[in-house]
């Protein structure tokens, strides 16, 4: 919600009480993220078999299916039988553990951490997305070849208006204040010519907090849209009402940063599924502001479940003044199953619609060959109890294995 911790929220602002072994590769160089160096790649080959394989499209679990890493890419999945494992592989018999993709929060704050990232990669959360707060795109990319670290996706400073959101009501300065269309164009341009991932646009109007901020107009919104699309990226809006929705849907968003704790109309869910919106529901920042908002945010969610509509696991991990789960969200992930998400909805929401919302699927979020191998290996089936998800047993992360309990 916002980027830093605030002394309560409810007090502040009374509106809201209402409402490696490096595997093939490798050597096992360094055992955390604190080193900064990059481990040495050997070439070699990993081969997990014996697996019940849930590769994040959605599709039914293959058991007995094996994987194979190579030079930190899956160079084949699928049954063992269809599934060449190379002469020369390291084979490691997970004896029928579940092997899933690396999960992604798809909205976090404080990624900008050495000690958060490796925390998240440590539990299986191999990527991050940072929705706004204070950045270094260098660091980011120096970081980003740490395997002990996981994956930073980042946007930067949101596109707002002049004393627009989060400067009121947070006092926060980690936006871009845009007065124009050409304007909103330029900034995002730029943003993103810098090293941002993606663009996040504020489209907070006040109401949540019962005042009236200043937002983007309908022109300024589309137009920064519109450049993050040029740019062959996406673009995320900050909303908490649904009449805030409706203008961000409107400017063509490709997510929605915070389930809506107001009404939420049928007649905007159907212009959502026909854009392919999707929605990243920060139930756990809900549930931290209080007065029935968990609640309210639920109910919602399931409404644009039932209907068809696309979620992605997201937290909004240190966005408010309350400590957050660090590590594999399980909270998050019970409050979406309350919403009646099946342990394979909640799944695909954590890999392949996370891996969306940080425009990675083409490499990331699925276990599909060509891919980055970021893979979770879990004891138990996660689709009879979804608490199995943090019965680690091997995190591999870019082909190198950062975590093995077996060993
Ligand atoms: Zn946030």
């Amino acid at each position: 919600m916002c980027f830093f911790r605030i002394n309560s929220l409810l007090t502040v602002i009374p509106g809201l009480r209402a409402l490696a072994i490096a595997i093939p590769v490798i050597l096992h160089v360094f055992s955390s993220c604190d080193k900064g160096t990059e481990p040495t790649i050997t070439g070699n080959t990993i081969a997990l078999t014996n697996c019940t394989l849930i590769d994040g499209t959605g599709h039914a679990p293959i058991l007995n299916a094996a994987i194979v890493i190579s030079d930190g890419l899956i160079v084949a999945v699928g049954p063992a039988d269809s599934t060449t494992v190379p002469t020369d592989a390291r084979v490691m018999n997970v004896h029928g553990a579940t092997v899933l993709p690396g999960f992604i929060n798809a909205h976090v704050h404080s990624g900008f951490d050495r000690e958060n990232l490796a925390t998240w990669a440590n539990s299986g959360v191999t990527t991050v997305r940072d929705l706004a707060g204070p950045s270094s795109f260098a660091w980011k990319e120096k970081i980003s070849k740490d395997p002990y670290c996981a994956l930073l996706v980042a946007a930067g400073p949101m596109i707002s208006v002049p004393n627009g959101y989060p400067l009121v009501p947070w006092g926060s300065p980690n936006m871009l204040p845009v007065n124009s269309p050409e304007e909103a164009q330029i900034e995002v341009a730029q943003l993103l010519d810098s090293g941002a991932d993606i663009i996040k646009l504020a489209m907070e109007s006040g109401e949540a907090f019962k005042m009236t901020i200043p937002s983007l107009t309908p022109e300024e919104a589309l137009a920064a849209v519109n450049a993050a699309h040029q740019h062959g990226t996406i673009a995320s809006a900050h909303v908490l009402v649904t009449r805030d929705l409706a203008r961000a849907v409107e400017a063509g968003v490709d997510d929605i940063a915070h389930m809506v704790v107001d009404y939420l109309p049928d007649s905007i869910i159907d212009v959502m599924l026909d854009d392919s919106v999707l929605w990243v529901p920060t139930l756990e920042l809900w549930h931290h502001v209080g007065g029935g908002m968990g609640e309210a945010a639920v109910s919602n969610l399931r409404k644009y479940v039932q209907a068809g509509g696309k979620i992605a696991l997201g937290t909004d991990f240190d966005g408010y003044n309350a400590r957050f789960e660090l590590g594999m969200p399980m909270h998050e992930m019970e409050w979406m199953s309350q919403a009646g998400m099946s342990p394979m909805q909640v799944i695909v929401a954590g890999t392949r619609n996370a891996a969306l919302a940080c425009n990675r699927l083409a490499d990331l979020g699925t276990l599909e060959a060509g891919k980055i191998a970021d893979v979770l290996v879990v004891n138990g089936n996660p689709l009879e109890d979804i608490h199995n998800l943090a019965n680690i047993r091997l995190v591999i992360h870019r082909g190198v294995i950062i975590r093995d309990l077996e060993s």
